[in-house]
Formats: C-alpha cells, sequence, structure tokens
C-alpha cells in the first residue's frame, strides 16, 4: 500500500503498488469507520492480497477482502523509517501509471521495504540504492563515467572538481569546466559508489557500505536529480529532510 487517505467519515481510499495491474486505487467501505471491518491490517507500506470488485461507471474498484502478507510494522514504528519508505512511496506514486505492470520496480521496492524493516541496513543508503535503480528503470540514468561535454571518461584527475548539471543529466571533466562551481559536487568515490548502488545484482549492492561523505553527497544529489526528472517536488522529501535535521 502506497498511499491512504481518508474518504468521507466512513471509508478510506487506498492505493497499491500491485504486481498484476501496476498502480491501482480502490475504495475500502466502511474501513474507516470500524477497524473489525478488514481486521485492522489496512496500513501504509503493508503488502497485502486483496480481492476487488470492479467500480461501477466511474466509480473506484471497491475493496471486498484483504489478507495480510507482510506487515512491515517496524517501518511505520520508527519516525525515519516513515519518512523514507513515505519519500520512496511518493516517488513510485508520482511516476508509475494506472494499470501499467512494473515488475522490477516491484521487486525493488519489496526489497527495500524489507530492509528498510529489517533495520540492518542504513536508511540512507536503502535511500541512494532505490533511487539510483528507480532512475535507471524509468530511463533517467545520469551518466556519471563520461564528461557529459567531451565525452571522454571521468578519471581520478577530475577528482574534487566534479559538478553534476541537473538539467543536462551529467558531469563535466576537469577541462571542459575548470573552474565551474554551479551544479551539484560529486566526488569520484561518490560517482563509483552510485554506479554500483545502480547496478547488478540487488542484494549485493544492498549491501554496500556507503562514507558518510558519500552518503552526503549521493543524497543530496538523488533528492534534486530524482524529483527533476520524476515530476513536482514531493511533499514528503520536505518531511524526511525536518526528520534528518539537514
Ligand atoms: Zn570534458
Amino acid at each position: 500500500m502506497i498511499r491512504r487517505t481518508d474518504y468521507g467519515d466512513y471509508d478510506l481510499i487506498l492505493t497499491f503498488f500491485s504486481l498484476a495491474r501496476g498502480k491501482i486505487s480502490l475504495i475500502a467501505k466502511a474501513a474507516k469507520k470500524s477497524t473489525k471491518r478488514f481486521g485492522g491490517i489496512l496500513e501504509l507500506f503493508s503488502e497485502l492480497e486483496v480481492v476487488c470488485s470492479s467500480g461501477r461507471g466511474k466509480g473506484l474498484p471497491v475493496l471486498q477482502e484483504a489478507a495480510l502478507k507482510q506487515p512491515f510494522s517496524e517501518i511505520r514504528a520508527d519516525i525515519t523509517r516513515t519518512a523514507y519508505a513515505s519519500y520512496w512511496a511518493e516517488l513510485i506514486h508520482g511516476w508509475m501509471q494506472e494499470n501499467e505492470k512494473q515488475t522490477e520496480l516491484y521487486d525493488l521496492f519489496k526489497r527495500v521495504l524489507g530492509e528498510l524493516d529489517g533495520g540492518r541496513t542504513s536508511e540512507a543508503g536503502l535511500s541512494v540504492l532505490f533511487q539510483m535503480r528507480l532512475l535507471n528503470i524509468s530511463g533517467h540514468s545520469p551518466n556519471l563515467s563520461h564528461c557529459w561535454r567531451c565525452q571522454n571518461p571521468l578519471t581520478s584527475k577530475d577528482s574534487g572538481r566534479l559538478f553534476f548539471d541537473i538539467a543536462r543529466g551529467g558531469v563535466s571533466c576537469r577541462s571542459c569546466a575548470p573552474g565551474a562551481s554551479e551544479g551539484i559536487r560529486l566526488s569520484m568515490g561518490t560517482l563509483k559508489q552510485l554506479m554500483w548502488a545502480g547496478s547488478g545484482d540487488l542484494a549485493k549492492a544492498s549491501r554496500i557500505r556507503f562514507s558518510p561523505q558519500t552518503i552526503n553527497e549521493a543524497l543530496t544529489f538523488l533528492e534534486a536529480f530524482v524529483p527533476y526528472h520524476l515530476g513536482k517536488q514531493p511533499r514528503s522529501l520536505k518531511f524526511l529532510r525536518q526528520i534528518r535535521r539537514d
């Protein structure tokens, strides 16, 4: 479940990222008034198996039955974890169309929620992983290996002077932009780790340990670049920054 909103005094409108049909919104009748109606399991970020009837006319499909598969309740019990999960869910909600299957993104989201719930991996590191892979899946991969101006590969010579240009989606090398100070600063080490986080085996990538400097640079970069591509500024990002005290 990626969104849960009140609808009148009795009902809830729930948005799911489903494996079979992508993003789908349902109305859960009387679920707000009585938690007994669905056994109190209609919680944000939980994984559920649901049965719904198709809506009449223009109405939303109506939730008939729900069964809990993964509660991911440790996420909701912790404000930092909730803030990260809300941000990821909002990115998914903003980017996905209704009824469009996205198996790879589904697997990614489920994986990061599981890791977040387990609490063994840093929330910030998971956020780097999630956002890098979301960019790749959505076809907005940043160019982190070559200079966007001259196309030469970036090397350690360029280190310390790399600035990411959000609108261009890439970094300039030292000779193309000797005095550049516009854009988002990224060190060579951060570029490499971002590329690892975005590619290869997901289980392996989720074990990457980032240094505090890398986390700092990577989050500054991704939390500007991802919203730039995926639509409007997510409201949950403001909340996340308050929680983190940025
Ligand atoms: Zn260049």
